[in-house]
């Protein structure tokens, strides 16, 4: 079960009064539609940059 294998591509997004709606494609050609509410937005984008360290356990600092 390599769900994590799928490299998601936002394909397109709209804003919903949930936070932002987001389109994503994977090559292998599975999509997936994801909520990102306006106030993680900043969070998740954060942590996307950060998380390169693997086997850490949870993000530090
Ligand atoms: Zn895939």
């Amino acid at each position: 079960m390599a769900i994590n294998d799928h490299s998601w591509r936002t394909r397109s997004r709209h804003h919903s009064v949930d936070g932002t709606v987001r389109y994503q494609s994977c090559h292998c050609g599975a999509w997936r539609v994801v909520l990102v509410p306006d106030e993680e937005r900043i969070l998740a984008d954060a942590i996307g940059s950060v998380r390169a360290e693997p086997g850490s356990g949870g993000p530090v600092g």
